[in-house]
């Protein structure tokens, strides 16, 4: 059993990662913005609810948050473990995540703190983009689809989520220092926080997330 939850803003590259290391070690990836996005989606009622705080760039509420969370634990897919991606956001979340871990005699075991300077993380968000059917991410500049706006692996199209627009960016970026970096020091003194550099290569930053995860 393996349980981590990686932290860091948005763009620093916690997703890709996350996807990564959870198929190399066969445990669940938990994303509260996929499951939000995909509420979104399929028009639930959740879903209606949590697109006006998306939109803004504002953080959805904790309650709806936690009710995608425990769904996911109850099923058997996370069972060997999780990847929490972009969750906890609040210390409320945290509180509730480890409370509910505690019920199935789970705890956290690391979490992962992903370091990137502002300009960079601007940089990447605004240049992100993503398959609309398989969720794939690309980058304008550094990793761009191959077929223009189709994606390399599913044939959909690319996009640019409606959260990375510019003015939605400084908004997420402003409620990251203000909601969750507080979960850095929260995690720090409970001696579960590692801290990764998260600029280089995707290969580079993958080899560090299983270095840091192996000292454990
Ligand atoms: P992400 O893809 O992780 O950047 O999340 C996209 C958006 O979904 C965020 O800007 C929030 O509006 C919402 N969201 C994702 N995860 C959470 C969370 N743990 N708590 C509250 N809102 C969240």
């Amino acid at each position: 059993m393996l349980d981590l939850v990686f932290l860091g803003p948005p763009g620093a590259g916690k997703g890709t990662q996350a996807k990564r290391f959870a198929e190399r070690f066969r445990i669940s990836h938990i994303s509260t913005g996929d499951l939000l996005r995909k509420a979104v989606d399929c028009g639930s009622r959740l879903g209606r609810e949590a697109k006006e705080y998306m939109d803004r760039g504002e953080l959805a509420p904790d309650e709806l948050v936690m009710a995608l969370i425990e769904q996911q634990l109850e099923g058997r897919s996370a069972e060997k473990g999780a990847v929490f991606d972009g969750f906890p956001r609040t210390k409320a979340q945290a509180e509730a995540l480890s409370e509910l871990l505690k019920q199935h005699e789970r705890s956290i075991d690391l979490v992962l703190f992903f370091k990137v300077d502002s300009e960079e993380l601007t940089r990447r968000l605004s240049g992100r983009r993503v398959c609309g059917e398989c969720g794939a991410l690309y980058h304008i500049d550094s990793n761009p689809p191959q077929r223009g706006s189709r994606c390399d692996h599913c044939g959909g199209e690319v996009i640019q989520r409606d959260d990375d627009r510019e003015e939605v960016v400084r908004s997420r970026l402003k409620v990251y220092d203000e909601q969750t970096a507080p979960l850095i020091d929260f995690y720090r003194s409970q001696s579960l926080l590692r801290p990764v550099d998260g600029e280089g290569t995707v290969d580079e930053i993958a080899a560090r997330v299983v270095e840091a995860v192996s000292r454990q």
